[in-house]
């Protein structure tokens, strides 16, 4: 039956572990995956993590079905950390969330609730780049996929005049997607001043916005501050649709931990919206699994892990900045004539390195580094044991 199937091609990341998996270099760096690793570059498992799991499974609690829209207890907790503890939408009860598959779920839910019920066109504009991931999610859920600018190549920084005239000529009404903090691949994120100006050119031209946050408390080390864009532009009358993921903060990658959220006018619209949610995720998955949204809701309801995991959280991120400096330093000290001031100021786990693909393949080949090909490096890859030999292959592969 599948004689006329054709091959697809690898994906990218998992194309690079192969490769590295195959380097005999006993030095070799991988710098392609997104996940957190130790300063001993190690999978790490948060201690609040540990310790939450340990109460659950002494708890003995069962195994049966959560409801369609997950675990009650985190999901409030999910919207409590992305909209914040004085949010008027939550005190008003007028978010509608439910627990997803992690953020790509998350994602997924909300591009089949838009094809479903968004009164406007189904064109969802995405930044360029962006994660990977996203044109794929939002075609499969029937969206027509389109860019902004976003980056700028010669500053390897924000094309910030760019994205304004981008989002002023889009057509009145249309879906834009942001990344609430730490944007992936470039690690590039407007300032809070430029977010000002980006929801006020939203609110002008009528867009909806849909914000993916895979990364709050990982970009500057503070949840709040991360929720900033977010939070101004429900501030300023939006009523944004939100992605949540908890792979990274908490670091529960393969527990898929997320929620997916809209804010509504009133509680009576959250209502109907609750509803027609739950008949989107029947037919998907049926319900979430409940171990990770367990162990996410011990953390966010216990005072004192949740103070203890917002400590973690900062470790991590002071970890990744600590990484970016002590990259940058070393490719001073070694004379390079390039300015990397790029790499300290993007946030969050990847940077955007402004090497070109045949640098890259160069970096892989003769220096046993690993990364796509895009110049993105997994800051969260590098540690004190490596960082020194990383700057003196990228010295040389950039002269
Ligand atoms: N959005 C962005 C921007 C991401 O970088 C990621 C993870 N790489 C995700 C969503 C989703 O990840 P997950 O499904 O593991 O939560």
């Amino acid at each position: 039956a599948w004689s006329s199937v054709p091959q697809g091609p690898p994906d990218a990341i998992l194309g690079i572990t192969e490769a590295f998996k195959a380097d005999s270099n006993p030095e070799k760096i991988n710098l392609g995956v997104g996940a957190y690793r130790d300063d001993k570059g190690k999978p790490f498992v948060l201690p609040s993590v540990r310790t939450a799991e340990k109460k659950i499974v002494d708890s003995s609690l069962d195994k049966e079905y959560a409801g369609i829209t997950g675990v009650p207890a985190f999901a409030k907790a999910a919207a409590i950390l992305a909209y914040g503890p004085d949010s008027a939408a939550i005190k008003e009860d007028r978010v509608a969330i439910t627990q997803s598959i992690s953020g790509t779920g998350a994602l997924r839910i909300g591009g089949a609730f838009l094809e479903r019920f968004y009164p406007g066109s189904k064109t969802i504009y995405i930044p360029n780049p962006s994660w990977a991931n996203h044109t794929a999610v939002f075609k499969d859920s029937g969206l027509k996929v389109e860019k902004y600018r976003y980056y700028n190549k010669d500053t390897i920084g924000l094309d910030y005049d760019g994205l304004l005239a981008d989002i002023k000529a889009m057509p009145k009404g249309s879906i834009i997607l942001l990344h609430a903090c730490a944007h992936n691949p470039t690690g590039v994120d407007p300032t809070d001043e430029q977010w000002v100006a980006i929801a006020e050119a939203v609110k002008e031209g009528d867009h909806f916005p849909f914000f993916d946050m895979a990364y709050q408390g990982f970009a500057s080390g503070d949840t709040n501050k991360d929720a900033f864009a977010l939070r101004h532009f429900i501030k300023e009358g939006l009523r944004p649709i939100l992605s949540q993921s908890f792979a990274k903060n908490m670091g529960l990658y393969g527990e898929r931990v997320g929620a997916f959220s809209v804010v509504c006018e009133s509680a009576e619209e959250k209502k109907r919206v609750d509803s027609q949610l739950k008949i989107l995720v029947r037919p998907l998955y049926s319900n979430p699994p409940v171990h990770g949204a367990r162990i996410a809701s011990s953390i966010l309801n216990d005072e004192a892990l949740n103070k203890q995991w917002l400590g973690e959280v900062k470790d991590m991120a002071d970890r990744i900045i600590t990484m970016r400096a002590l990259l940058k330093e070393n490719l001073e000290k070694l004379g390079s004539k390039r300015d990397w001031s790029h790499i300290t100021s993007q946030i969050g786990m990847f940077a955007f390195t402004g090497l070109t693909p045949e640098q890259m393949d160069v970096l892989a080949k003769e220096h046993s580094v690993y990364a796509t090909r895009d110049g993105r490096i997994s800051v969260a890859g590098i540690t004190s044991g490596n960082v020194k030999r990383l700057a003196e292959a990228i010295y040389k592969v950039t002269g």
